[in-house]
């Protein structure tokens, strides 16, 4: 698991990008989708289909498995990865790709440049794979719904995190500047420098834990608390300045248990400053230091990368969660002329075909074969 076999973003075509994003489509409803309910939503010959469906299951971004009721496809890591990184080179945010530098439990980290050749730091999200149960108790995703797949999750991450980092970064906190996202990966700056777990000497540790703990309160004064406040996602630029990152998890100061998670991030700097450098302060934020004067966490709420999540998973949880628009998820949709269908008019074309579909679906014998058979977590 991990690696990006980036190659493939070269040859495949743009009928297997339909085809895979049809999978895509098919799976919002459908832990297998089957080769004929792909095909009606490809709109394209059933032939060429199962023989672009069965070439993809060799490049590993597809898996055919026997289920219970009926068989059928699904994506795999690297399928979701090929069309998120398929848009996002598409759009020239992505040029080229470089080394992993980071495998977190829940996301893996790589250098990409763009077309000037900058570095940037690529994280793709990974949740609910394995265990959704540790995510529901950890995070904060799912107020609204109960059904959800590690397509939705992993999505919900990335989309997140990025509305966080943009109003975070407009409002001057150091944060690595978010430069685009598509489905569960999201593009932001490369900080040069280490996280804080491997740093074992600074210049000034009083000021350092200073600057972080005063971090923590102008968070929540902004109405957001991080949330997982700790070395690991504090890197410390060369010239010894903290940047922020992970953000996923960050929730409201006005949530119910506001109080613990801001004072676990309080604690976790205390608990780190005495370990690593023997630094103890009788200074220390508390809850009722909090003096509102934003409200980054009801902007994010509100904004519309979330908002039409939200909106996802409500039709979603509709019985027939066929019905389901898809966002531009940036305003960068440029019109391209070109005779080839960019991979946003594919998508959009999909949506398209589900509208028809819902119809279809009603009255095709097909209902008794393909139980739609949604995920059921709660
Ligand atoms: P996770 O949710 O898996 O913990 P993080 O966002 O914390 O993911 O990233 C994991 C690691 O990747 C970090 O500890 C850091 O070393 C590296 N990393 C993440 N974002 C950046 C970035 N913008 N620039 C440089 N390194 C980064
Ligand atoms: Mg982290």
């Amino acid at each position: 698991m991990g690696k990006l076999d980036v190659k493939i973003l070269r040859y495949l075509t743009p009928e297997n990008f339909r085809v895979l994003t049809a999978i895509e489509m098919g799976m919002k409803n459908h832990e297998l989708v089957p080769a004929l309910l792909a095909t009606q939503i490809a709109n394209l010959r059933y032939g060429g289909v199962h023989k672009l469906l069965k070439e993809m299951c060799k490049h590993k971004l597809l898996s055919y498995e026997r289920g219970k009721r009926y068989d059928g496809y699904r994506l795999t890591n690297a399928g979701y990865d090929y069309l998120a990184l398929k848009v996002l080179t598409q759009r020239g945010t992505i040029r080229s790709f470089g080394n992993q530098i980071g495998v977190g439990k829940e996301s893996n980290i790589y250098v990409v440049a763009n077309e000037e050749e900058t570095p940037l730091c690529l994280k793709l999200h990974r949740l609910g794979r394995t265990c959704f149960r540790n995510i529901k108790e950890k995070r904060d995703y799912h107020q609204h719904r109960h059904s959800a797949s590690w397509l939705y999750l992993s999505r919900i991450s990335a989309t997140r995190e990025f509305a966080y980092m943009k109003a975070l970064l407009d409002r001057g906190f150091p944060v690595p500047k978010p430069i685009d996202f598509n489905r569960h990966c999201v593009v932001m700056e490369l900080v040069e420098g280490g996280p804080l777990c491997n740093i074992n000497e600074v210049n000034n540790v009083e000021e350092l834990y200073d600057e972080l703990m005063d971090l923590i309160i102008k968070l929540a004064n902004h109405g957001v608390i991080h949330g997982d406040f700790n070395e690991f996602n504090i890197m410390i630029k060369d010239d010894g300045k903290p940047i922020i990152i992970d953000f996923p998890q960050m929730i409201s100061t006005e949530h119910e248990n506001a109080e613990a998670y801001f004072e676990r991030d309080v604690n976790c700097i205390r608990d780190f400053f005495k370990r690593r450098f023997g630094y103890e302060s009788e200074l220390y934020p508390t809850f009722q230091d909090i003096s509102r004067e934003d409200s980054i966490d009801a902007e994010v709420k509100a904004s519309g990368f979330t908002r039409q999540i939200e909106k996802e998973i409500d039709i979603f949880l509709t019985e027939n969660g066929i019905e389901y628009k898809e966002e531009k998820d940036n305003e960068n949709n440029e019109d391209n002329e070109d005779s080839e269908d960019s991979e946003e008019e594919i998508y959009e074309d999909c949506v398209d075909n589900i509208e028809d579909l819902k119809y279809q679906l009603k009255n095709l014998q097909l209902q008794n074969k393909i139980v739609a058979k949604e995920v059921e977590f709660d």
